[in-house]
């Protein structure tokens, strides 16, 4: 714990955390030393770790990357928190994001973008960017990341680190302040996939504070690592070669899958047609959802309150128009929009009929093969500034992660290799709950 607090001591440039915690942290570390001593220990107990700050912790503020929650201390533990703590974990602190997790480099924060370590002048990519950079640059053994539209793979590529979505239900989101709550799902990000194992194991399992988490049994997620993937079926969404990705990734991915063929598997082209409107459905459906979800933020109830108010309307209007930055304001304003009668059935009840074609193609794909392979993001790392002017162009860089929710099933990212210099993320997307698999196969490469 000494050692990763000189380190974020070292690198604050990087701007990878909001809140340091060191005084908790020594406490934590002391009572771990405590456990280890009596012969109580688990495998996270006195592990420094860190959580992006969207989860709620209790006495410690949870901004969520927004001048709207900037003075908010939680008055309780998000369950991921409370069951990592309750496994030992020891907490460094709370992670820089994207405003609300709305953003793919980490420049829609409150709190300035965050750097990645790679190269000072890239985004670490989003909304998950200060805990991705935070493993890369080894500011904390592993963190934790949510993923809405691949916030957890899309900033594990850029950092050249490993991410892992899971499947909707199986991690749960009591305390995790909602963007959109049908496609919100945590995860671990770690350097390697049995770090994952270890950290996925600690924040899995049925909360019956989060109705949407699922009652079935977690299994062992180590103990199925080291399997030989002899025979393993890949197989290569076509819609996922195409235009748009950089020849650079392309020449990477191939030369992890012929990694894999080397250790056994079998890879053949699978289809599925409806991915091309993944990210229009998306565009309509979390807005829409994040435009009820960030209602609460009224200038009332907690969070951020404009001065001198003339009356109650006036409250409201400027302490949301003050408290929200215009990403945040982009999207309450688009799923305000979207869910307005007269427009609902174009496209609120259109973008719910195509999530279903999506999940289907992925339902047909999958009961062919294993897993599916291909890249996580179309380019390597881009340069600060370089999108933030242009949203559709931003949108974009998640046009290989977005499906993945829409569907709700569990996906990873590993580092598959550089180019430029800059690392590249090697996606691997499984049926529901087979998040043992994903582990087997990525630690299998590693
Ligand atoms: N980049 C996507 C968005 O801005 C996904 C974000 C996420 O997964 N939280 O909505």
């Amino acid at each position: 714990t000494l050692a990763y607090l000189e380190r974020i001591g070292q690198h604050q440039a990087l701007n990878a955390f909001i809140t340091a915690t060191e005084d908790l942290a020594l406490k934590q570390a002391e009572a771990a030393d405590a456990r280890l001593a009596a012969g109580d220990a688990e495998p996270l107990t006195g592990i420094p770790i860190a959580h992006k700050d969207i989860f709620c912790t209790d006495g410690i503020r949870t901004s969520c990357g927004s001048k709207m929650l900037d003075n908010f201390i939680a008055p309780y533990d998000a369950t991921v928190v409370a069951k990592l703590q309750k496994a030992g974990a020891v907490m460094l602190g709370k992670l820089n994001m994207d405003e609300f997790a709305m953003g793919s480099s980490n420049e829609t924060s409150f709190y300035g973008p965050v750097k990645n370590p790679w190269d000072l002048n890239a985004v670490p990519g989003g909304s998950s960017g200060g805990s991705a950079a935070a493993v890369a640059a080894r500011l904390a053994a592993g963190v934790t990341g949510t993923d809405t539209g691949g916030s957890i793979r899309q900033p594990a590529a850029f950092c050249g680190i490993t991410g892992l979505k899971p499947t909707y239900g199986r991690v749960s989101r009591y305390g995790m302040i909602a963007y959109a709550s049908s496609l919100d799902q945590g995860g671990p990000m770690t350097r390697t996939a049995e770090d994952a194992a270890i950290l996925l194991q600690a924040m899995a399992g049925f909360d019956e504070r989060d109705s949407t988490s699922v009652d079935r049994p977690v299994p062992d997620y180590r103990a199925g690592l080291t399997q030989p993937l002899d025979g393993l079926k890949i197989g290569l969404p076509k819609e996922f070669f195409g235009e748009g990705l950089s020849s650079e990734v392309a020449s990477a991915i191939e030369a992890a899958l012929a990694e894999y063929r080397k250790l056994g598997a079998e890879t053949v082209e699978v289809s599925m047609p409806n991915l091309k409107l993944a990210i229009p459905a998306y565009y309509v459906i979390a807005p829409a959802e994040c435009s009820a979800n960030l209602s609460r933020f009224d200038g009332v109830r907690f969070g951020y309150r404009c001065g001198n108010p003339a009356d109650l309307t006036d409250l409201y209007t400027r302490s949301r128009g003050e408290g929200f930055g215009r990403e945040v304001k982009r999207r309450i304003l688009m799923g305000t929009y979207a869910l307005s009668a007269g427009y609902y059935d174009a496209y609120y009840i259109k973008a719910q009929k195509i999530r279903r074609l999506i999940s289907d193609d992925f339902k047909n794909a999958l009961s062919s093969v294993d897993v599916l392979m291909g890249p996580v993001a179309p380019s390597v790392a881009f340069g600060i500034g370089e999108k933030i002017g242009n949203p559709i162009e931003m949108y974009l860089s998640d046009i290989y992660t977005i499906a993945v929710n829409l569907a709700g099933l569990p996906a990873m990212s590993i580092p598959a290799g550089l180019a430029s210099g800059k690392p590249v993320g090697l996606q691997i997307i499984g049926n529901y709950f087979a998040e043992d698999r994903l582990l087997n196969v990525a630690h299998q490469y590693q």
